[in-house]
C-alpha cells in the first residue's frame, strides 16, 4: 500500500543515469535538499541551502518509469537521512525492486541503523570528513560523536560500506589523513579507504584555491588499503 509522506518537496533534482556512483549497478541519483553540515569544499551549495523541487511521489513515479532499465538508486544530497520520510521512501523504492546506496555524512546513526535493520539499504558510502581536531572547522558541525557512532555501528554489523575523505591541501594534510587512518585501524575498519581530491567549482561554500596539490602518497600510513579516486 502506498505511504503517505510527511515532506512536501524534499528532493532537489534527479540524475537520471550513472554507471559510476553505485558499483556494478545502472543507477540514478536522487539529490535531497538540505544538509546538517556546511563543508568548506562542498560544491553542492545550491542543494545544501536550496529548496526541494520534487515530491517523494514524483520520485517514485520516475523510478516506476525506469523499472527494467535501472537496477540501483543512489540517495545523495545534501543529506538524505534528514528527510522525515526516508524509511518509508526506501521501503517503496525496495518494493519497486531496486537496490539502494546511501551517501551520508554519518550524523544520523539511528536512521541508518533503522534502515539497515529493516534491510532497506544495500550499501553505504560514509564520508569521514576530518580528524576530531579539524572536524568542526571543516564541517561547521560539532557532532563528531554521532559520526563515530555510525562508523562503529557499520563496523560492528559488518555492513557493506566504504569510508572516503575529500582532500584539499588548505584543509587536510598528510598528517591529518594519517590521524584518520590511525582511528580507522583503532576501530577495526578493514575495508578500503578512498581518498578523493577536491575538484574545483566556482561556488563552493568557502573560497578555496583552485589547484590543490595531491596528497603525497609516500607519507601515508600503509596500515589500510588506500585508493585514490582522482
Ligand atoms: S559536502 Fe558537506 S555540506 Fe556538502 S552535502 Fe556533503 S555533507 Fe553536506
Amino acid at each position: 500500500m502506498s505511504k503517505t509522506f510527511l515532506a512536501k518537496k524534499s528532493v532537489y533534482d534527479i540524475t537520471k543515469f550513472t554507471t559510476l556512483d553505485f558499483k556494478d549497478h545502472l543507477a540514478c541519483i536522487i539529490w535531497f535538499a538540505k544538509c546538517n553540515m556546511r563543508c568548506s569544499y562542498c560544491y553542492n551549495s545550491k542543494i545544501v541551502d536550496g529548496e526541494g523541487t520534487l515530491s517523494n511521489e514524483e520520485v517514485l513515479e520516475f523510478l516506476k518509469s525506469r523499472i527494467g532499465k535501472l537496477d540501483g538508486v543512489v540517495l545523495s544530497g545534501g543529506e538524505c537521512t534528514l528527510n522525515p520520510d526516508i524509511v518509508d521512501l526506501c521501503d517503496e523504492i525496495k518494493d519497486l525492486g531496486y537496490e539502494i546506496k546511501i551517501d551520508t555524512n554519518g550524523l544520523k546513526p539511528n536512521v541508518l541503523k533503522e534502515l539497515i535493520n529493516l534491510s532497506l539499504v544495500d550499501f553505504i558510502a560514509l564520508d569521514y570528513k576530518a580528524p576530531s581536531s579539524k572536524f568542526e572547522q571543516i564541517t561547521k558541525n560539532n557532532q563528531i560523536e554521532n559520526f563515530y557512532q555510525t562508523l562503529d555501528m557499520l563496523i560492528d554489523k559488518k555492513f557493506p560500506f566504504e569510508v572516503r575523505t575529500t582532500v584539499h591541501h588548505e584543509l587536510l594534510n598528510e598528517e591529518n589523513i594519517n590521524e584518520i587512518i590511525f582511528d580507522l585501524n583503532k576501530r577495526k575498519y578493514t575495508g578500503t579507504y578512498y581518498l578523493q581530491n577536491y575538484l574545483h567549482v566556482d561556488d563552493t561554500i568557502e573560497k578555496l584555491s583552485q589547484n590543490s596539490p595531491s596528497i603525497n602518497k609516500s607519507l601515508l600510513s600503509d596500515t589500510l588499503p588506500i585508493e585514490f579516486r582522482n
